[in-house]
C-alpha cells in the first residue's frame, strides 16, 4: 500500500489522481491533502477519502473546512509550515507535487528532503529552482517521476528508467505541443482575446493558469527548461514541434534515425497512474486509443513570432542563473493580471520580455536566491503593468 500526499487536492491534477486512487484502493491510500482556498470542494475530498491530514492555505479556510467535517479523524492544519510537515510525513510514500506555480517549491522540497517518491506536476518549482533541485533529487536518491504528459512520455521513451544514462545514443527530444486555442488566429485577432477563450483548451482540461499558458506557448517554453534539467540536455537537443490532436505526448531520436514515441489519449490519469505505481502499470479507465477513428496525425513548427514565450524561455536558459525564476514570476503575475482583465492575452508575453530584459540576473548560489528573484520580479512585473510600459 502506497501512502499518498496530494499538494493541490483540489485542482485538476489533484482530481485525476483522486481517481486513480479511487481505482486502486487496494494499491493507494490518501493519507494527506492540501488546497489553497476551497474549502467546498476539499470538504468533499475529506468525507469520501477521511486523509489523517488536510491543510488549507489559511487559518480561516482551515477553520471553515473543521466546521463541515466534524467527527471525521482527519487533523486539520494551515499555513507553509503544515504544508512542508505533510510532505514529510512518516506515513507518506509519495508526494503529488500538484500545486500550482512557485508556491509548489518549497514543499516539494521538503518532500525530497524526506526521500519521498516526487510525482512532479508543479513544473514551476524545477524550472526556477533548476539545478538546485536536481542536486536535492540526487542526494537524497530520491525517484522523481515527471507528471507533466510531455516529460512523462519522454521518460517512457527513453532507454531505461534512470533519464540520462544512455545520453550517447539520444541525438533529440522532441517536445510536442498543441499549439493551444489560437494556434491559427492571426496577430489582430490574439490581441482581443479574452480570458474565457484563453481558458479554453481543444485537448486537455486543466487549471486556469496552465490553460493560459497553453495558449501563450509560455506552457511550452517552461517546459522546455523542464526538460532540460530533467534530462541534462540544453535546448539545443531540444526540437518544439506542434501537433494539434495531442495523441504523441512527445518523443525521443536516436542516433541510428529510431524515434520512440509514447501515445495515448490525451488524458492525466495516464502520465498519473503511470508515476503511481512505477515501475509497474495499473489500468487507469481512459478510453483506448483508437488510431483508426483518430485518422490523420497534423505536425508543424511553432511561430516564434505570435508566440514569444517560447523563444523567451531557451534564452532564460541560457542567461542562466536567476533568468529563470524571474521569467516564471513575471508571467505569473502578467497571467494573473491577464485574468483579471488588466491586461490584454499579447501583453503577458510583452511583459515577460521586459522584465527578463531589465532584471538584474545573479548566480544562484543558495535557494535564497531564487525566493528573492522571484519576489524581486514580481515586483518588477507588478510595476511594469501598473505604468503600462509594455503598450
Ligand atoms: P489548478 O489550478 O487546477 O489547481 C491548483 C491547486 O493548487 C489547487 O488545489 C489549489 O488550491 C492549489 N494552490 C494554488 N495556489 C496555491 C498556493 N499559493 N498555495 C498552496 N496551494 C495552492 O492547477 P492544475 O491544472 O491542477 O495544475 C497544477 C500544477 O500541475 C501546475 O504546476 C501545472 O503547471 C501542472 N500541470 C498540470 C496539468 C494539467 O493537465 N492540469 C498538466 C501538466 C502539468
Ligand atoms: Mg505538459
Amino acid at each position: 500500500m502506497q501512502g499518498i500526499c496530494l499538494l493541490g487536492a483540489t485542482g485538476s491534477i489533484g482530481q485525476s489522481t483522486l481517481d486513480i486512487i479511487s481505482l486502486h484502493p487496494d494499491k493507494f491510500t490518501l493519507v494527506s491533502a492540501s488546497a489553497n482556498e476551497n474549502v467546498d470542494r476539499m470538504a468533499e475530498i475529506c468525507h469520501r477519502f477521511k486523509p489523517q491530514r488536510a491543510v488549507m492555505g489559511s487559518e480561516n479556510a482551515r477553520d471553515q473546512l473543521a466546521s463541515k467535517c466534524q467527527g471525521l479523524p482527519t487533523s486539520f492544519e494551515w499555513g507553509a509550515e503544515a504544508l512542508d510537515s505533510i510532505a514529510a510525513d512518516a506515513e507518506v510514500d509519495q508526494v503529488m507535487a500538484a500545486i500550482m506555480g512557485f508556491a509548489g517549491l518549497k514543499p516539494t522540497l521538503a518532500g525530497i528532503r524526506a526521500g519521498k517518491r516526487i510525482l512532479l506536476a508543479n513544473k514551476e518549482s524545477l524550472v526556477t529552482a533548476g539545478k538546485l533541485f536536481m542536486d536535492e533529487i540526487a542526494k537524497h536518491d530520491v525517484v522523481l517521476l515527471p507528471i507533466d504528459s510531455e516529460h512523462n512520455a519522454i521518460y517512457q521513451s527513453l532507454p531505461q528508467s534512470t533519464a540520462g544514462a544512455h545520453k550517447k545514443d539520444v541525438s533529440k527530444i522532441i517536445l510536442t505541443a498543441s499549439g493551444g486555442p489560437f494556434r491559427t488566429w492571426s496577430l489582430d485577432n490574439m490581441a482581443t482575446v479574452t480570458p474565457e477563450q484563453a481558458c479554453k483548451h481543444p485537448n486537455w482540461s486543466m487549471g486556469q493558469k496552465i490553460s493560459i499558458d497553453s495558449a501563450t506557448l509560455m506552457n511550452k517554453g517552461l517546459e522546455l527548461i523542464e526538460a532540460c534539467w530533467l534530462f541534462d540536455v540544453t535546448p539545443n537537443d531540444v526540437d518544439v514541434v506542434v501537433h494539434p490532436e495531442s495523441i504523441i505526448h512527445s518523443m525521443v531520436s536516436y542516433v541510428d534515425g529510431s524515434v520512440l514515441a509514447q501515445m495515448g489519449n490525451p488524458d492525466m490519469k495516464i502520465p498519473i497512474a503511470y508515476g503511481m505505481s512505477w515501475p509497474d502499470r495499473v489500468e487507469t479507465s481512459v478510453a483506448p486509443l483508437s488510431l483508426v477513428d483518430i485518422a490523420r496525425l497534423n505536425f508543424e513548427a511553432p511561430d516564434l513570432v505570435r508566440f514569444p514565450n517560447l523563444k523567451l524561455a531557451a534564452d532564460a536558459w541560457f542567461t542562466g542563473g536567476t533568468a529563470m525564476a524571474v521569467l516564471n514570476a513575471a508571467n505569473e503575475v502578467a497571467v494573473a493580471a491577464f485574468l483579471k482583465r488588466q491586461i490584454g492575452f499579447l501583453d503577458i508575453a510583452r511583459v515577460n520580455a521586459l522584465v527578463l530584459a531589465d532584471a538584474n540576473i545573479v548566480t544562484v548560489n543558495a535557494l535564497e536566491d531564487v525566493f528573492e528573484a522571484d519576489q524581486y520580479s514580481r515586483r518588477l512585473a507588478l510595476d511594469v503593468i501598473t505604468r503600462g510600459q509594455f503598450l
